[in-house]
């Protein structure tokens, strides 16, 4: 079987439509902070499925939770009831200080539904549908979350629906500019992803939320990445003490699982009537019993703690780095959510990791994205460092 690995590559080549740009490396199994790929070889996990393993790959109790669910039940139509659907929603709604919850199946899926849920508010109160996205937004790839994000992502897939705008982040004036009786709601990340782990700015928050509120805007977080445990805390609100309207959540929700869920306070659930939204698997036993496991675990591993103190000690000791000589222009991020940005495409580096056995992740041309479970150890976090120096040397060599 010595060919796996060329084969499985072939196949992909042949079969699967070319959306993504593969690295070289078929992946067979993983567990906790380590993959394996079919030949064997062992790699440190920095990207976590792009924020998605935060509990690490193949949690026991996440494994024994679907095994059991998945012996007991598996679909229903959402015209039913589940224990595990309902316990979750009281679970999220608790822990976030929101109202009600829906589920569906993926991030772009939940922001989907929190556009539909601030639209229908916003003309309840005689509003027009506006909704207003800020610059290195990332919010998914349907047509309406393609339509706030940047204008590379909509090249080609016109005509891109209406009602939408973008302006600078972290700007207030162009916020307070932007709004007008046609603006339902500004939809912004507390920490941007995508575009290169960049923080909301507290102070433009607070003023951002008091513009909202003064003008019965609604504020919707997308805490897709940036939420479970990752930044610190369980939400990545509670940074700031500022409540959204709306929050949207997924990746790491379901433990590997696909969920995502859409989290509305009272006033604006309020506004939304049976019929209005829907879904088929959005929210299905097998995915919302993945997802209380995942939050047990992140509960009873102090998760939120161990993110907050590994990242503050993986920022210190990238910190102490000589900037000039690894081409470093700035470190960024909150808890595990860590962008460093260089001076130069992260892309090359990124490969010469993998080919050292490191996963990492390059975004936004020149930012190295280190997002690992959050199970990592101190150990496992050096050898990322280590491996970051040496290929950055190495390159620099060529
Ligand atoms: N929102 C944010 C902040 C994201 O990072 C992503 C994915 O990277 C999405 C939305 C889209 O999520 P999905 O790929 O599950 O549709």
């Amino acid at each position: 079987m010595d060919n796996t690995d060329a084969t499985y590559q072939g196949i992909d080549l042949e079969y699967y439509l070319p959306v993504f740009k593969r690295l070289p490396l078929t992946v067979t199994h993983a567990k906790g902070a380590r993959v394996w790929d079919d030949r064997g070889n062992e790699y440190i996990d920095a990207m976590a499925g792009v924020a998605v393993n935060s509990v690490g790959h193949c949690h026991p109790h996440v494994v024994k939770a679907i095994k059991e669910q998945a012996e007991r039940l598996i679909h229903i139509s959402n015209f039913f009831i589940s224990p595990s659907q309902v316990e979750l929603a009281k679970k999220l709604a608790q822990k976030s200080g929101l109202h009600k919850v829906f589920f569906a199946n993926s991030g772009a899926e939940a922001n989907e539904g929190a556009i539909k849920l601030a639209r229908k508010y916003a003309h309840s109160k005689g509003r027009g549908g506006e909704i207003i996205s800020f610059t290195g937004s990332f919010h998914g790839r349907t047509m309406a979350t393609i339509a706030t994000g940047k204008q590379s992502m909509q090249k080609g897939f016109e005509p891109i629906p209406e009602g939408f705008t973008q302006i600078p982040f972290n700007d207030i004036a162009a916020a307070r500019e932007a709004i007008s009786d046609n603006t339902a709601a500004f939809i912004i990340e507390p920490v941007q992803g995508e575009g290169g782990i960049h923080q909301i700015d507290e102070a433009f928050l607070k003023e951002l939320k008091s513009l909202c509120d003064a003008n019965d805007i609604l504020l919707i977080f997308d805490e897709i990445q940036c939420g479970i445990a990752r930044t610190g805390y369980f939400f990545a609100k509670d940074n700031f003490g500022i409540e959204p309207d709306l929050l949207t959540s997924a990746k790491a929700l379901g433990g590997g699982v696909p969920i995502s869920a859409l989290l509305s306070n009272e006033k604006v659930a309020n506004a939304i009537d049976y019929g209005d939204h829907g879904t088929t698997f959005g929210g299905n036993p097998l995915a919302t019993r993945a997802a209380l496991a995942a939050i047990e675990v992140i509960e009873s591993e102090n998760l939120e703690t161990e993110a907050a103190e590994k990242g503050q000690w993986l920022k210190s000791k990238l910190e102490e780095l000589d900037k000039s000589h690894y081409d470093i222009k700035e470190i960024r991020g909150a808890g595990l959510m860590i962008g460093i940005e260089f001076n130069f495409e992260t892309k090359p580096l990124v490969k010469y990791m993998l080919h050292h056995g490191i996963l990492a992740n390059a975004t936004a041309g020149n930012v190295l994205r280190l997002i690992p479970p959050l199970t990592i150890s101190y150990g496992e976090l050096n050898t990322v460092i280590g491996v970051m120096k040496q290929a950055i040397t190495e390159l620099k060599k060529q």
